[in-house]
C-alpha cells in the first residue's frame, strides 16, 4: 500500500471503525447570560445514571458483546447504530454546558450575579465551583451532585431481551430527567438542546420497544410516552416533530447497519405517518468556536500568542 488513501478508497482499504464529522447535532441560541446552576443541573444529562454517557455507553458495551450478530443481524445493527447517535448527543449536552458556563462574554465581568466582582465570581453563584476550578468554564463527565460517570452504569447482560428492555426503560428514564431539568431552566439553549432531544429519546424509545414487540408480542409503545406527556406539548420538540424527526432514524455509517431498518419501520403510534430510516447523518450545524477566557487561562492568559503561533503553521506550511 502506497501513499495516502483518500475518499471512498480509504473507506474500503483501510476498514475505519469510527468515523467522527465535525459538526453539532443542531444550533443552539445563545443562552440568556451566564448561567452556572443551569449548567450544573444539566451535567446531570450528560454524566447521571440516565445521562447521554451512559445511553451511549451501554448500547456500544451491548454492541461489543453482541453474540448471534450475524443470525440477528437487525437487533445488533439497531442497538450499534443507536449507540453512534448517543456519542453525537454527548457533544451536544457539553456544548449546552459549554454554553451556559461561557454566556454572552459581553456580560462579564459586570453580571450582576457577580456579587464580590472578582473575574471568576461567577463560580460562587449557585453552581458547581468545579466547573470554574477544574475545567475552565467546561463541561465535566460527572452529574449535578458532582460525581464523575461510572462504567457501573453500564448494563450488558448477554441476553439481547433483558438489553433491550434495559434500553427502554433508560430511554424512558433519560426522558424523565430531561423533562424535569426543562422545568428547572428557562434558559433558551438549555431548552432548545432538551426540546431536540425528547424527539430523539423518542425515537430511540420507540424503536426498543418496536425490537422488543417482534421479539415477544408485547406491545411495548402502549406504554410510551412515559411520563404520559407528550413531546409536542413543548414548542422546542414541536418545531422538530414539525420537521418529522420522531419518525427518523439515521444510518450513521458509509456502508454498514442497514438491517436496523427491519425494526425500525411501519407507521408512528402518535401520527401514524411512515417511519424512515435514512442513509447518513442529518446535516447538523457549525461546532461553536469557544472564545478564550483569559482570566480561567483558557487556553492560555495570553491566548493570543498560542493564536500566533497556529496561524505561523499555517504560513510556514505554504512557504
Ligand atoms: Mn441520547
Ligand atoms: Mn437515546
Amino acid at each position: 500500500m502506497t501513499g495516502t488513501p483518500t475518499g471512498t478508497d480509504f473507506l474500503t482499504r483501510i476498514h475505519p471503525m469510527f468515523l467522527r464529522i465535525d459538526r453539532l447535532a443542531i444550533e443552539l441560541p445563545k443562552p440568556k447570560g451566564q448561567d452556572p446552576a443551569s449548567a450544573s443541573a444539566v451535567q446531570e444529562l450528560l454524566g447521571g445514571r440516565f445521562g447521554e454517557m451512559s445511553t451511549l455507553m451501554n448500547y456500544t458495551y451491548q454492541s461489543f458483546n453482541f453474540r448471534g450478530r450475524t443470525k440477528a443481524k437487525p437487533y445488533y445493527d439497531l442497538i450499534t447504530n443507536i449507540a453512534t447517535e448517543e456519542l453525537g448527543h454527548i457533544e451536544l449536552v457539553s456544548a449546552t454546558i459549554n454554553s451556559l458556563l461561557t454566556g454572552t462574554r459581553e456580560m462579564n465581568p459586570d453580571d450582576e450575579a457577580n456579587v464580590t466582582g472578582t473575574p471568576l465570581g461567577m463560580g460562587l453563584t449557585g453552581g458547581n465551583p468545579h466547573h470554574f476550578i477544574a475545567t475552565g468554564l467546561g463541561s465535566l463527565c460527572g452529574n449535578a451532585g458532582g460525581n464523575a460517570w461510572t462504567g457501573d452504569y453500564v448494563f450488558s447482560s448477554g441476553n439481547l431481551i433483558l438489553d433491550l428492555l434495559h434500553n427502554f426503560f433508560l430511554e424512558n428514564g433519560a426522558r424523565t430527567n430531561k423533562l424535569r431539568v426543562y422545568e428547572m431552566t428557562n434558559d433558551p439553549c438549555a431548552r432548545q438542546m432538551l426540546g431536540y432531544l425528547f424527539v430523539r429519546g423518542g425515537v430511540h424509545a420507540l424503536a426498543y420497544g418496536k425490537a422488543l414487540q417482534q421479539l415477544t408480542g408485547v406491545e411495548m409503545s402502549k406504554m410510551l410516552p412515559i411520563p404520559r406527556i407528550a413531546n409536542s406539548s413543548f414548542p422546542e420538540a414541536k418545531k422538530f416533530e414539525d420537521e418529522g424527526l420522531h419518525r427518523r432514524l439515521y444510518r450513521y455509517s458509509p456502508n454498514d447497519f442497514r438491517d436496523a431498518g427491519y425494526v425500525w419501520e411501519g407507521t408512528h403510534p402518535d401520527d401514524g405517518q411512515p417511519l424512515e430510516y435514512l442513509d447518513g447523518a442529518p446535516e447538523g450545524s457549525k461546532m461553536p468556536d469557544l472564545a478564550n477566557i483569559s482570566e480561567a487561562f483558557a487556553p492560555d492568559y495570553k491566548a493570543e500568542e498560542i493564536f500566533e503561533m497556529a496561524q505561523q503553521l499555517y504560513k510556514k506550511s505554504r512557504a
